[in-house]
């Protein structure tokens, strides 16, 4: 991708939306792809292309883009 966000002086993702549609889920066990309803943490794709965590507002959290 050549659409990768800014990223701040000390090597931080600027970005804080994430990607629609690639919001998931996670508790534990559940990475195999079950559906669990019960409360987990969230994460989300960034257009860097790292996969954090979101927060209670579903931004993402303060994450470093990839290296290349
Ligand atoms: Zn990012």
């Amino acid at each position: 991708m050549s659409d990768k966000p800014a990223i701040t002086a000390d090597g931080y993702c600027t970005n804080t939306k994430p990607i629609p549609s690639t919001t998931r889920q996670i508790n534990g066990h559940a990475l195999g792809g079950k559906l669990v309803k019960m409360h987990g943490r969230r994460y989300a794709h960034c257009p860097c292309g790292r996969r954090p965590s979101l927060t209670d507002r579903g931004n993402l959290h303060r994450h470093k883009p990839p290296k290349e």
